[in-house]
């Protein structure tokens, strides 16, 4: 049976629940029974949904309502060794599709009508535009300095935003606050681990892309969005035989805003406590992760590592990218910046075959 699980106390929760955190204070996994993709006879469904045995069993007629077809997203080639997966080409220009069209078929099941979310903007954007699929409104919580076209997007699919007067952590704060206020459910693809059993589904593309994984694989981490999704789907493959060890995962964070790359440094599995200033990456903008703990748990268990990028090699890489026909968020082209100051730091790495996910259309940007 689905439920919810607090790992620090042992307690379960249905999925019914409004719970987002447990009487504990930590916050929840999710289980669930699930039998491995029968990789290479799947069918002609190019969503993710045709890997539907691993994901949450949802009424079919659920995912009918809701689905957009998201998944089955292309790889590009962007040096000899380097590709990108371009998941800017989803329904809604951004990867947090994958994880949206499951907080949407749950909440469709779970009867709600209304839900809160907090993000940097393509999450509320994507959430938005699920949730309007199944009669959902969406409070959106952004911060003030949000890209004025991500707002339009999610007000023309029926978002009400309040925008917040501070940081994407400040933004967070205040959305939690309204949740207990108000009791609406909370739609976080942060608190809600229903959010990474979509973007899973990203490695098991790659897995069916490449006939194996590539060697290397840049992650971008704020509140690890991606990065969760990526160790939940790693570990399943290798239990399920599939691989029989973990590709090298580069997980990044911008210079300016770095608490789990300057953990990593220190060798600690707890955020530090950094000064942020601003980056043209929102969308790993994040100085106070929630899900810090799990985060750098999750890329120790990988035997992962982490690099930083400035805003310089930010830019730089924003341009080589569009040079390429390749016209994505300055969020995505840090991926790009990642892998040079990874190659930079390890030459090894140069021979071995890279992906970076290309997340977020270029349209999106303010800049
Ligand atoms: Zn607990």
């Amino acid at each position: 049976m689905m439920k919810y699980i607090c790992r620090h106390c042992g307690k379960t929760y249905p999925i019914t629940s409004m719970r987002y955190i447990c009487e504990c204070g930590s916050l929840l996994h999710l289980s669930y029974p699930k039998t491995p993709p029968d990789f290479g006879s799947l069918g002609n469904d190019h969503s993710l949904w045709r890997y539907r045995s691993a994901l949450p069993p949802f009424e079919r007629e659920t995912i009918e309502q809701i689905t957009m077809g998201e998944g089955g997203t292309p790889i590009i080639r962007l040096e000899e060794n380097l590709f990108g997966k371009a998941d800017y080409l989803m329904p809604t220009l951004s990867f947090k599709d994958r994880g949206a069209v499951m907080l949407a078929a749950l909440m469709a099941e779970a009867g709600v009508k209304r839900c809160a979310i907090d993000s940097s903007g393509n999450a509320a954007t994507a959430v938005a535009a699920y949730a309007a699929r199944g009669g959902i409104t969406t409070e959106v919580f952004v911060p003030a300095s949000t890209s004025a076209k991500k707002l339009t997007q999610i007000e023309a699919h029926g978002g009400r935003i309040h925008a917040i007067d501070g940081s994407r952590d400040e933004t967070a704060r205040a959305t939690i606050d309204y949740v207990n206020a108000s009791g609406i459910f909370y739609a976080s693809h942060i608190f809600n681990p229903f959010f990474w059993e979509g973007t899973k589904t990203y490695i098991y593309e790659l897995y069916e892309q490449f006939e194996t994984l590539p060697e290397v694989l840049i992650v971008p981490v704020g509140n690890g969005t991606l990065l969760m999704g990526v160790y939940i789907a790693l570990q399943e493959l290798k239990a399920w035989n599939p691989i029989d060890s973990y590709p090298l995962v580069i997980a990044f964070q911008a210079a300016n805003c770095a608490p789990l790359a300057q953990a990593y440094e220190k060798r600690s599995l707890v955020p530090q406590s950094v000064a942020v200033s601003p980056t043209l990456a929102e969308g790993i903008a994040t100085g106070v992760p929630a899900r810090g703990k799990d985060i750098l748990q999750a890329v120790h268990e990988l035997g992962g590592r982490f690099v930083t990028v400035t805003e310089e090699e930010i830019i730089k890489a924003h341009s080589d990218l569009a040079k390429k026909g390749v016209y994505v968020e300055h969020t995505s082209a840090a991926n790009y910046a990642a892998y040079r100051v990874a190659v930079e730091k390890d030459a090894t790495l140069a021979d071995k075959k890279a992906l970076i996910p290309l997340c977020g259309a270029g349209l999106k940007s303010a800049h």
